[in-house]
């Protein structure tokens, strides 16, 4: 395939995931909007999103700092910047100072570095916390029995919003919708403390439709728009 090929694809593929998108939120009952669309961009190259960002500004997500930074100088004034890999410590002060979300969040001590390292005069820096919905042991995320405790120490730190929950469910076969709304059970219990959080970060190309049925506010969409990506390289 030749680049041209390549971008009307991204071009037609990012229209058609915006269109379900809206049909989703149409068969749900819920409003147009009120769910949106991060195009997760890990792998690919600036040059291949440019012509995608031309004239539709768009909420990308990056999950290494490493792969993000080319883009992030490319492309940086035009689009917004979702972190969505693991966190490390040595790593927070880049995060703090390029990006305007973090979805990844899942404990007190990278909370309190992101705060710190937030450049003064920068808006407050998003945060989502990561819930780890299934106890796997494998994967980040707080449980859910700790959200309490870590919702309450993040939202006291000033140069932090508190904005939701993300997850990285597991699939369920029998009934797609079940960790999502799992999730959302864990928002709707934190909001009487916290009612600036309203975002559900679920979903991803496999399972958008049932993540925007349970009341996603934002799907992480890469494969559907862009293809497969090569095996191992998630970075
Ligand atoms: C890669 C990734 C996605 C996108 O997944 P697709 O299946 O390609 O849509 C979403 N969320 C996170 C955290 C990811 O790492």
């Amino acid at each position: 395939m030749n680049p041209t090929d390549t971008q009307h694809n991204d071009k037609t593929r990012l229209a058609q995931v915006q269109s379900v998108l809206a049909d989703d939120l149409k068969a749900a009952g819920r409003a147009p909007g009120a769910c949106s669309l991060i195009v997760v961009s890990k792998t690919q190259s600036a040059e291949r999103l440019a012509p995608l960002v031309q004239g539709q500004p768009l909420a990308l997500g990056e999950n290494y700092l490493s792969g993000a930074w080319p883009k992030i100088k490319a492309l940086g004034n035009v689009c917004e910047w979702h972190f969505i890999g693991a966190i490390q410590s040595n790593k927070t002060a880049d995060i703090a100072e390029h990006f305007d979300w973090v979805h990844t969040l899942d404990r007190l001590k990278i909370a309190r570095r992101l705060n710190d390292q937030r450049p003064a005069g920068a808006k407050a820096l998003k945060v989502l916390i990561q819930v780890n919905l299934d106890d796997e042991p494998q994967k980040a995320g707080c449980h859910p029995s700790e959200l309490p405790e870590l919702a309450a120490q993040i939202a006291a730190l000033p140069n932090l919003e508190l904005k939701g929950l993300m997850s990285i469910p597991k699939p369920n076969a029998d009934d797609p919708g079940q960790p999502h709304r799992k999730l959302a059970q864990c928002l709707a219990d934190l909001q009487a403390a916290h009612p600036g959080m309203t975002e559900l970060s679920m979903g991803m190309s496999a399972d958008m439709t049932a993540a925007v049925a349970a009341g996603a506010t934002r799907v992480r969409i890469g494969t559907a728009i862009f293809g497969p990506r090569p095996p191992k390289d998630t970075r």
